[in-house]
């Protein structure tokens, strides 16, 4: 039988019985029952019960846990109460008649599928033990697969797959670049590519119209949970196209890939403004499961008599939540309401309820029934919910009600399961203000179209600008983002002066794409998806490191071969470098 004809161990079922089969794996298991020896034989796609008797026995009971053995044999059913139905392979197992071990394994140092008793830092040093585990397997597997159908969609849609380079120059995606010293040029550095931006914009200026690449990116940025220094998108760029030309292609691919993992989205995702989001939701990727809207009540606190609620309503926002139920919450309950908040820069929060014993919070002295009255009727709060209020700078009100908003859904279990939202997310600000540089920066990157209404302001308001950018989001989760790109070398160089790049810094650095402009620029925009985390989501996982096959902590390291790492004196001498002790 040629390698590729032979079935997998795990892909086995009632329909092989009575074949004759060569198969080949790891020893997952191995018993010794009744004068036979049963062994599971594990590969990629699962595994199956081999059976060894009379002159195979012998051979058969020196095997242990992952040794590497070729098996021939034939499909048998297994006798009624044998049958497992717990597993794919259940109904089957395989007489052996011949066994060849080709590498015995030594004693590992976990059980590959014993996940719970080998901590993440041991199964990550010996990661190929544990992407031995079958869902390791499938995770990859479904990986293949969503690419695979990714690859075909644009093909369809006329896509061009070009790869961008890796040595390349710092790309202004917001983040830290990674360096490579020049050997050939001392003192030069190449930088890692944060995204291909650049040159898929130069692409298009070239003329292959619509690009995509399934693109490894790399940003120096201290490392949260479900982030990698070394990460892959879904790098899109086209030309001649506007918003919705872009929607509906995401759209499409979306109905194409998450169909994989069982999940339909809607035909087309609802849309939002970033300004809807923020002020509704208090987030700009909120999450669409429930409802639990954010509550305007400015106008209550306007007139009320807490002075931090009037200078809020003046100057900021004052904003509620109504959470159902949650008048009966006990003292504790309320008291961790405000704790939940303050990681947003939140003083706290103020509760206001209505119970049979007559209203109840801790500004009643103050507000007095009316004034609390006041405050639950704007929110139209009914008996037994409990309104909870939080004022001051936007930013701050909108982080502490948009994060309380998903933990009370969360633990109100009004998010019903096995159910998602999709949606885009639009409108956003060009710039966004920073007070500790006291600078403009681009809220997407710098290379995002204003919206033309808005270009009039660009220098006298800079902050009342809307980008033509978008976020397309599920389940509270951003997946991507892209934009409407600028394509006239004056006006990139007007937004650049906004963010302080003068236009002697801009042509030192992006002299290139303001210089291809010159030449006959289209108009083009284009998108970016995560892979790792869309993978991550499809797959029902919370770490993307299950989904990654060789991923780095969250120190940035790579257990498995230790990198980084130091290189030898001579290394660093080639490249005219010294290290600072
Ligand atoms: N280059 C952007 C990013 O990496 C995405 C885009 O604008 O297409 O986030």
């Amino acid at each position: 039988m040629r390698a590729f004809e032979r079935p997998f161990c795990g892909s086995l079922r009632a329909g092989d019985i009575g074949k004759r089969v060569e198969l080949v794996g790891w020893v997952r298991r191995r018993r010794d029952l009744g004068g036979l020896v049963f062994v599971d034989l594990r590969d990629r796609e699962g595994w199956v019960q081999v059976l060894f008797a009379d002159a195979l026995r012998t051979q058969a009971e020196r095997l242990s846990g992952e040794d590497v053995i070729r098996v021939v044999g034939t499909v048998a059913a297994r006798s009624g109460g044998n049958v497992n139905p717990d597993m794919p392979t259940g109904e089957v197992e395989v007489a052996a008649e011949e066994l060849e071990l080709l590498r015995a394994a030594e004693t590992p140092p976990f059980q590959v599928e014993d996940r719970d008793n080998a901590s993440e830092e041991l199964r990550l040093r010996h990661r190929v033990l544990d992407l031995r585990r079958p869902e390791m397997m499938r995770n990859l597997a479904l990986r293949h697969r969503v690419t695979f159908e990714i690859r075909q969609h644009f093909h369809e849609h006329g896509f061009l797959d070009v790869e961008t380079p890796i040595l390349t120059r710092s790309t202004p995606e917001g983040a830290r670049d990674f360096l490579v010293p020049s050997r050939l040029t001392p003192g030069s550095f190449y930088a890692l590519p944060q995204s291909p931006q650049l040159f898929k914009q130069l692409l298009q200026v070239a003329g292959v119209g619509r690009y995509m690449q399934i693109a490894r990116c790399f940003r120096d940025e201290d490392l949260r949970a479900d982030r990698q220094p070394e990460f892959t998108q879904v790098d899109v760029e086209a030309s001649f196209i506007e918003e919705e030309d872009l929607y509906a292609l995401i759209e499409g691919l979306f109905a194409r890939i998450f169909p994989l993992a069982g999940i339909q989205p809607p035909a087309t995702f609802q849309r939002l403004t970033y300004r809807d989001a923020m002020e509704r939701f208090g987030s700009d990727r909120p999450d669409l499961r429930f409802a639990l809207e954010l509550i305007e009540l400015a106008p209550a606190a306007a007139t009320c008599a807490f002075e931090p609620f009037r200078l809020a309503a003046a100057s900021g926002r004052v904003k509620g939540l109504v959470i159902p139920g949650g008048a009966a919450f006990s003292r504790k309950q309320l008291d961790e309401l405000s704790e939940l908040v303050k990681p947003f820069g939140a003083p706290g929060v103020v509760w206001m309820r209505r119970t049979t014993e007559g209203y109840g919070s801790p500004v009643k002295k103050l507000l007095g029934d009316e004034g609390i009255a006041a405050f639950l009727q704007a929110a139209a709060v009914a008996e037994g919910d409990l309104l909870v209020v939080v004022g001051g700078a936007p930013k701050v009100v909108f982080a502490a009600l948009g994060a309380l908003r998903i933990e009370m859904a969360k633990r109100g279990g009004l998010i019903t399961p096995g159910a998602h939202a999709f949606g885009w997310v639009t409108d956003f600000p060009l710039f966004e203000w920073d007070d500790e540089t006291a600078r403009w920066y681009a809220t997407h990157h710098a290379f995002t179209s204003p919206n033309p209404e808005d270009v009039p302001f660009l220098e006298s308001d800079p902050g009342r600008v809307r980008a033509r950018a978008y976020d397309v989001i599920m389940d509270g989760v951003e997946l991507g983002g892209g934009s409407i790109r600028i394509h006239d070398a004056e006006l990139q160089r007007r937004v650049f002066r906004v963010m302080g790049i003068d236009d002697e810094t801009a042509r030192r650095k992006f002299g290139f794409l303001l210089e291809a402009f010159r030449f006959g620029a289209p108009p083009h925009g284009g998108i970016a998806l995560g892979l790792d985390r869309l993978i991550m989501l499809m797959a029902g996982r919370d770490s993307i490191r299950d989904v990654i096959a060789f991923p780095k902590t969250t120190a940035g390291n790579c257990l498995l071969t230790d990198a980084p790492n130091v290189v030898d004196a001579s290394q660093l001498d080639e490249l005219k470098l010294s290290l600072k002790s």
